[in-house]
């Protein structure tokens, strides 16, 4: 029962853990020891008892600018008091605009328009429904198909996991959409193992689009999304030339290009968003996570001009796009994102992440040849390092690492099967790199 014994008021006081449906998490294991975290500041989570631990996932990718920040917190602060809350279908507020503007000038070439949602997940089903309502208002009703690819992680929408290529994020959930077909990954152990930053092999796994496109043929495709890394199945960085080459079979059968960069926007491979440093332009690019550095829910999409001049015909006032939320641009998120985006800028965060990566890359890999290590990536400042499963229990041997991680070592880490994530703020300095691995060197010589 939760009715007992809960003091409201203190958030540190005993609690009944029952109440509470984690998501993606193990309830019955966590509830039985449970990683509980109360405060934070700068690169460290604090646990109720006071015990500092180092953030070396940035919350969930998405405290690149470091926890309570004083110009994001205090900018939430005004705005609550301010203007709490302002719908935006039919009204809007200043400072939505402002982001707006911000935003496109961030994204590369003519990635000019932005709609807003409050997560990634929303900001996928916003793209791929702005992609379907795209070909419709274009006349070219009959491209619905839509492309994703396996091991992809497009959040938990249906849309999302449709297009998505997580087998257990899948399996459960009947028919999904239909009209969906996916691209192959493009990890390949054998041919990439220790690879730092863009595997060489690998960029002809693009070329499998044509033979998708001939199987159905262009006149049924609306877009191919992906992530420029894949993050979430486990840091896959893209092959050299491969994100060129899709962009390059799209253009050619007139297919939309989209870039889920919930993750990889925001400084976390060195750049603004994975398309500048691919030097590649998509149609529409996907974020949420780093816009706010987490500190309130905000996702979005950004649209090139050909798509959102594509909307604006018919009478003036009639809706072009019946797709929104309630919370779309939500004042608090909006001032948020400003703050943040601020700060990016004066600190230099996105430039300074791309001078760190050769140091963060070398530090990662230092870890190869220890225990049970089986592969390890590095891109931008992400690492991923694959251990050897536990015979017959697979996620066994990750999720142990996870657990001391937090309870023996004071470091948050992130797993995903038998892969340790790893993506710290980007604030992280040469000295806490060097004790981030040391302690996962520890952690790894202790564990079975
Ligand atoms: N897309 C990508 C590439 C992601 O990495 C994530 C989350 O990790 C999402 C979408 C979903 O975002 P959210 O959990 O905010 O819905």
């Amino acid at each position: 029962s939760v009715a007992h014994q809960i003091d409201p008021v203190d958030e540190l006081s005993p609690n009944d853990l029952a109440a509470f449906w984690l998501p993606f998490t193990p309830n019955r294991a966590f509830k039985k020891r449970p990683r509980m975290i109360a405060r934070a500041k700068d690169l460290h989570y604090f646990t109720p008892d006071g015990r500092a631990v180092l953030d070396a996932t940035a919350g969930l990718w998405c405290c690149n600018a470091g926890h309570a920040r004083k110009p994001i917190v205090e900018a939430i602060q005004k705005q609550a008091a301010e203007l709490d809350y302002a719908p935006s279908f039919q009204f809007a507020h200043p400072k939505a605009f402002k982001l707006s503007n911000r935003l496109a000038m961030m994204a590369p070439a003519d990635l000019d328009h932005v709609f807003f949602a409050n997560s990634g997940s929303e900001a996928v089903d916003s793209a791929l429904k702005i992609a379907l309502a795209y070909w419709n208002v274009k006349g070219k009703g009959s491209k619905t198909r839509l492309i994703g690819r396996e091991r992809g992680y497009h959040g938990v929408g249906f849309g999302g996991i449709s297009v998505g290529g997580i087998v257990n994020n899948r399996k459960f959930f009947g028919g999904l959409l239909t009209g969906v077909d996916h691209l192959p990954h493009t990890y390949n152990r054998a041919e990439q193992a220790f690879s730092r930053g863009e595997p060489e092999w690998g960029g002809h796994l693009a070329d499998e689009l044509e033979r998708i496109v001939a199987l159905h043929d262009a006149s049924t495709i609306a877009a191919v999304i992906v992530e420029p890394m894949a993050g979430s199945t486990g840091v896959l960085p893209p092959p050299k030339g491969y994100l060129k080459r899709l962009r390059e079979i799209c253009d050619k059968h007139d297919i939309l290009l989209v870039f889920d960069e919930v993750i990889t926007a925001f400084g976390r491979l060195g750049f603004g968003t994975a398309a500048e440093r691919y030097g590649v332009v998509p149609d529409m690019i996907t974020f949420a996570k780093g816009v706010t550095s987490g500190t309130v829910p905000m996702g979005g999409v950004i649209v090139r001009k050909h798509i959102y001049d594509a909307f604006m015909n018919g009478p003036e006032h009639v809706i072009e796009l019946f797709h929104g939320y309630t919370y779309s641009a939500h004042p608090i998120a909006v001032a948020a994102g400003l703050a943040t985006l601020d700060l990016y800028r004066d600190e230099g965060l996105f430039e300074r992440a791309r001078a760190m990566e050769g140091e963060w890359a070398d530090a990662a890999m230092s870890l190869k040849g220890r225990r049970n290590v089986a592969d390890i990536r590095t891109i931008g400042l992400v690492a991923a390092i694959d251990l050897d499963p536990r015979p017959g229990s697979p996620g066994a041997r990750a999720y142990d690492a996870m657990d001391r991680a937090f309870h023996d070592h004071d470091v948050m880490i992130r797993i995903t099967g038998d892969t340790i994530a790893l993506s710290p703020p980007l604030t992280i300095g040469t000295a806490e790199i060097g004790s981030l691995f040391d302690r996962l060197g520890k952690l790894l010589d202790g564990l079975d």
